[in-house]
């Protein structure tokens, strides 16, 4: 198959994956969300099969415009700790930066899917600049993550700068890229991305996956080239209704993982997105789902399942909840200053 990527209803069309009728109502979703599939992940879905995994995560649905009460436009509050464009400084000694918004596949339930593939909010080289001297005028930043967007869907010559710059800023331990590039992608980590990542400071990699068929043999080859080169790699995982939310589907994943070396990191709750309510579950059903894995399933694979609190006050071990009160679907989730915030379960 040609290496293309599939961006419109047409496209979704021709390849098999949407019928001729939903051309226009999927352009219409285009508009609100930004859409584009690889071929070579497009030929993993199985068309034929309506609750195809794949499909379920990256092909879009006329549903998403419609938009649940309880849904927000920046669901884990990124903006409230934006105190520059392009970098999120949340906890003490970590922050985000997001040198850009665009990535090479778009998932559905992305919790930043109000701006992630649009031009507006990218930040600029002097943004970057003022993101960096951000970072130098604060010596308790250990560590930069490079998020978006897919950093990885950057130029060698662009990712080589970014790391030179952070690798010249003296308090920094390490770095660490979250990514869904070498997961959908494989093709694209090459000599000359390994090459532009190479840094004094160590290079961290967490690989966005949430079901084992993403994982074929190009995606352990590249996940090889990646460990041979020194890049520790982990997983993060949203768990989704319809994707994985069975012990099986978690099981398989999880061992793959282990099996190419990946150590799972994160299972993340899936955050309240907008058009999202299709992949929500409760907590509950999350926490017996994680609960079911732990020791039937080597240690190695067991993700730390985690929710982000609404409004920006980070993640909470999900494990970890308790009841509020008598009502059901009710919790307390603790940030990690010790406060408690109150959630409310909605399934959709
Ligand atoms: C998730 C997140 C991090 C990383 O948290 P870890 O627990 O270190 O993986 C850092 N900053 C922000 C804003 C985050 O949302």
């Amino acid at each position: 198959m040609k290496s293309a990527t599939l961006r419109t209803g047409a496209d979704l069309a021709r390849a098999g994956l949407a019928a001729e009728s939903q051309v226009v109502a999927l352009d219409a979703v285009g508009t609100e969300y930004s859409i584009a599939i690889p071929s070579g992940l497009a030929a993993l879905i199985d068309p034929a099969d309506p609750t195809d995994p794949i499909a379920r995560q990256f092909v879009p649905d006329p549903a998403e415009l419609i938009r649940a009460d309880d849904e927000l436009d920046d669901p884990i509050g990124d903006e409230t700790h934006s105190p520059v464009r392009g970098l999120v400084h949340r906890y003490p000694d970590r922050v985000l930066l997001m040198p850009t918004l665009a990535c090479p596949v778009y998932c559905r339930y992305c919790f930043r899917r109000d701006r992630v593939g649009r031009a507006a909010g990218t930040p600029t080289a002097a943004d970057l600049e003022v993101a960096y001297r951000y970072i130098e005028e604060h010596p308790g930043i250990r560590e930069v993550i490079l998020t978006g967007g897919d950093p990885l869907s950057l130029s060698d010559v662009r990712l080589a700068r970014i790391v030179a710059r952070l690798n010249a800023i003296p308090h920094l331990n390490n770095l660490r890229i979250h990514t869904r590039v070498p997961v959908i992608l494989p093709d694209r980590v090459t000599d000359g991305l390994i090459a532009a990542l190479t840094s004094d400071i160590p290079v961290w990699m967490a690989l966005h996956t949430n079901h084992a068929r993403e994982l074929t043999d190009d995606v352990a080859a590249a996940c090889d080239r990646l460990t041979r080169a020194g890049i520790p790699l982990l997983s993060q995982t949203v768990l989704l209704k319809g994707v994985n939310n069975t012990v099986d589907a978690l099981t398989d994943l999880m061992r793959r993982l282990i099996a190419l070396k990946v150590k799972p990191y994160y299972l993340h709750h899936p955050d309240r997105a907008r058009g999202t309510a299709k992949f929500r579950l409760t907590l509950e059903e999350g926490r017996a789902l994680v609960s079911a894995l732990r020791g039937n399933i080597s240690g190695l694979c067991q993700p730390t399942y985690v929710v982000d609190i609404p409004g920006g006050h980070g993640k909470a071990p999900a494990q970890d909840v308790t009841p509020d009160g008598a009502l059901p679907g009710r919790w307390n989730l603790r940030d990690f200053r010790g406060q408690t915030h109150d959630y409310a379960d909605n399934d959709g």
